[in-house]
């Protein structure tokens, strides 16, 4: 495939490149572990570019041009998301963590993993729900039961999706003595081991028949958080990191009542309990991280471990915002997650969005208090380079524009070029002001950052495929 016309992206923090008038090839493959990837960028007005036009037009066949007031984007990246809590989403949002946990996430996992047809209704419809909101690539935490994390990851690989699912590895039963809640837990650390490894072997079996790109679902360790497991359990998970080529995702530091739970269960820092396991790597992900202190930044950063970084969960359940600013001061690898449920939103609009008031509200307090750093707050330019690149990067993907990536692209209208008139929400007065339609500008993405929403995406492609359109 070959596409003409604006491509948006973010290939550096605060920096947002418009490529007007550009090609995008995803052709010439030589090898087929390659389809889907991006094998040509140029402006249309380079020689290269001209003569690629001219064979095609020699072919008879003829670009994709995205029209003008249209733009193509990367595919957003969630960083942290539980699948089986999409079943709940947008309620029980009342409690403190660790009672909202037993009160409805684990009733939720606990249901699905009785109810394979529920969860392959469920997952079908997050799938959905995922494109059309411009998300191509999701980092998911599951549920127990392998089947079920299997039924995850097909559902994922059907729609188009690429997912990296992660089978809950859970040894200690968090839920109290008067709960309601079934237990919800693993019968061992040797069993749930022995679990981790079966469903990475048949996961990476759903999808060994295909070719390398066309692979969308990777597995992933996921022990669940620092409560619900053995020393010996993370230290089996460490060593499998190690050995096998799978990443690793866990929540860190998240809330006041699961941060004071380690302490008096385990005598130390929840950075710690990970560390001393082997558990803080290159190939980690951590969600939340809210508590950590500066020098707990810089040994994330030294052990090159990325934080998705979940604005509006944390609102709700962490008591304290995500430092932000330092992190990425410290070089720390950051994405975004939404954190369905604990979030109730899976649109990443809005994570970036809430990301930015909050470290607004971080600045001006950091202002009314005489504190002496630099600005806390980050802009939508900074934003979007998380919900992209900042994501992509932290799974080994590009999340910007360039040859080798996937092609994982969304393409955004902000005006209809026929009418010249917005598109949704978004009004533009000065489109026509000089008789013919304006290049695209930072303030006209930045208004569409700011109020867009669903009515101005109408195509989202991943791994060069066209899997939805509005
Ligand atoms: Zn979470």
């Amino acid at each position: 495939m070959l596409y003409r016309g604006t491509f948006v992206h973010a290939p550096s923090l605060g920096v947002v490149q418009i490529l007007e008038d550009h090609l995008i090839g995803t052709l010439f493959i030589s090898q087929v572990n390659e389809e889907g990837n991006i094998t040509y960028i140029g402006s249309a007005q380079i020689q290269q570019s001209i003569d690629l036009l001219a064979k095609r037009a020699s072919e008879n066949i003829s670009p994709i041009e995205i029209p003008k007031g249209s733009f193509l984007l990367p595919a957003f990246c969630d960083l942290h998301l539980h699948a089986p809590q999409f079943l709940y989403q947008g309620t029980g949002l009342d409690l403190p963590l660790m009672k909202w946990l037993d009160t409805y996430a684990l009733k939720a996992e606990a249901r699905m993993d009785a109810g394979p047809e529920l969860a392959r209704r469920v997952y079908t419809r997050l799938a959905q729900r995922l494109k059309e909101n411009g998300t191509g690539t999701t980092l998911l935490f599951g549920t127990i039961k392998e089947e079920t994390n299997l039924i995850l990851a097909e559902c994922m690989q059907t729609a188009g999706c690429r997912a990296f699912v992660g089978k809950l590895s859970m040894d200690i039963d968090i839920t109290p003595p008067e709960s309601t809640t079934t237990t919800y837990v693993e019968p061992s650390a040797e069993a749930s081991l022995d679990a981790a490894k079966s469903f990475i072997h048949r996961c990476h079996g759903l999808v060994s028949h295909l070719p390398p790109s066309a692979r969308l679902v990777e597995p992933v360790l996921t022990p669940r958080f620092v409560p619900t497991c053995t020393n010996e359990l993370l230290d089996g998970l460490g060593k499998l990191l190690q050995t096998d080529n799978v990443k690793l995702q866990s929540h860190l530091a998240e809330a006041k009542d699961q941060v004071e739970w380690v302490r008096a269960e385990r005598g130390m820092e929840d950075i710690d309990v990970f560390d001393k396991n082997g558990l803080l790597t290159s190939k980690t992900i951590q969600a939340h991280c809210t508590f950590l202190t500066m020098p707990d930044l810089d040994r994330i950063s030294a052990k090159g471990t990325a934080i998705a970084h979940c604005p509006l969960s944390n609102a709700y359940f962490s008591a304290k915002p995500f430092p932000l600013r330092e992190a990425l001061d410290s070089n720390v690898k950051v994405g975004l997650g939404t954190d369905v449920a604990g979030g109730y939103s899976l649109d990443i609009m809005n994570a970036m969005r809430q990301a930015v008031a909050v470290s607004r509200m971080r600045e001006g307090d950091r202002l009314m208090q005489g504190r002496d750093h630099q600005n806390l707050s980050i802009d939508w330019k900074e934003s979007l380079y998380l919900a992209t690149r900042g994501g992509a990067l932290a799974l080994g993907l590009q999340g910007m524009f360039c040859v080798g990536a996937p092609f994982d692209a969304q393409e955004i209208r902000i005006y209809d070029a026929q009418s010249w008139q917005g598109v949704g929400t978004l009004d533009y007065f000065d489109l026509d002001a000089d008789g013919s339609l304006k290049n695209l500008t930072p303030e006209m993405i930045e208004k569409w950052w700011c109020i867009g929403d669903h009515r101005n995406r109408m195509r989202v492609w991943i791994q060069g495929k066209d899997v939805w359109s509005a």
